[in-house]
């Protein structure tokens, strides 16, 4: 049933209310409602030619507002801004990536290989600009620039806003079952209520959470086992793993990136100057975790031994030669 909304779940009846007439009623029911584009509050938001993307239409609109535009300002760079600033580039516009952090893809990269990439990016005619507190988006009807909290301002007739995305909690709101930042779940994927299960962007589990298509599949699956045979598989984790490619750019980072404690070892390759930045994170001579910008080949390695989990002490100097 499309365009039907669910808003509340009775669940002492098992119905399903939503904005048909129809109401739905289960035995079993799965909430996979995702998430939405978080926006921040900045002033001038109503303005025309100020998107945001999250649906096909989304895309489809920014293309277009793409070919007559001058210069388009992207908010946010993480993922989803930086492969939409190389796509506006592709179709022939002059993006800039403005963030509010001193580096792209936090989540994914650090300080040294986010400055590798914003020069790639940039030897791509991709600006990105470091630092920028957002604060209004200026312009009377349209959209003319943005305005920084301490005054710097950019010139652009399109803004696009893709700061991260909150998860869908209304449904669980409306309906007493337990929520956080996105709709708790146990390790079964049941949420609070008995026969509701979650999976995807719309849930966490342990407080973890990760709005990528990995976890939604692997926490669907488990929900898929557990609302046909409850008890019948368990949750764990996923090792979080993004693959990016941006301009002929490949990056990939996988498992722990950041450690937090002197047990890990590092190993790093810089190379600037042909877009090339390695990090290898092990514990106890195991890989752990690790970023690729710039080889494939390093990338699936680096992913195929932190999949086998094996001591790799005997190949730790040659890890980052791309054979
Ligand atoms: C532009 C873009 C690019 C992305 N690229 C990648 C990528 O390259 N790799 C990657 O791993 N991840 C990517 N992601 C993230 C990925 O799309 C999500 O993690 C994934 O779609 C989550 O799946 P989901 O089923 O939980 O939610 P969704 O795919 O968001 O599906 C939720 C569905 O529920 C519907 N819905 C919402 N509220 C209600 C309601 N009240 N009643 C009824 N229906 C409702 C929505 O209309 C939607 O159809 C991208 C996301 C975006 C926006």
């Amino acid at each position: 049933m499309l365009s039907t909304p669910v808003f509340q779940i009775d669940t002492d009846t098992k119905t399903v209310i939503s904005t048909s007439q129809d109401y739905g009623r289960y035995d079993s029911l799965l909430i996979a409602v995702g998430s939405r584009p978080f926006v921040p509050p900045f002033e001038g938001l109503h303005k025309n030619n100020v998107h945001v993307i999250r649906t096909l239409d989304d895309a489809l609109d920014i293309r277009d507002a793409v070919k007559g535009a001058g210069r388009e300002i992207v908010v946010g760079g993480g993922i989803l801004g930086i492969e939409l600033a190389a796509a506006m580039k592709e179709v022939g516009g002059e993006p800039i990536v403005v963030d509010n952090d001193d580096r792209l893809l936090p989540e994914q990269l650090d300080a040294q290989g986010s400055s590798v990439l914003a020069k790639q990016l940039e030897n791509k005619g991709i600006q990105v600009l470091f630092g920028f507190e957002g604060k209004e988006i200026t312009g009377e009807e349209d959209a003319t620039g943005f305005v920084s909290k301490q005054g710097d301002q950019i010139v652009g007739d399109l803004v696009v806003i893709a700061t991260g995305v909150r998860s869908n909690t209304i449904i669980a709101k409306n309906s007493g079952i337990k929520f956080n930042k996105a709709i708790e779940v146990d390790e079964h994927m049941q949420t609070s209520v008995e026969g509701i299960f979650a999976a995807g962007d719309c849930m966490e589990y342990n407080n973890q959470w990760h709005g990528i298509i990995p976890w939604a599949t692997a926490t669907a699956r488990i929900a898929a086992q557990n609302m046909l045979d409850f008890g019948s598989a368990k949750f764990e984790s996923i090792t979080p793993s993004n693959q990016l490619k941006v301009a002929g750019i490949d990056l990939t980072s996988i498992g722990v990136i950041h450690p937090d404690s002197p047990d890990y070892e590092i190993l790093v390759s810089v190379d600037t100057e042909n877009g090339k930045y390695f990090k290898a994170v092990l514990k106890d001579d195991v890989l752990v975790g690790g970023i690729s910008l710039g080889s494939r080949k390093i990338a699936l390695k680096l992913r195929s031994l932190i999949m086998k989990g094996e001591n790799i002490s005997d190949i730790k100097q040659t890890l980052f030669e791309d054979v």
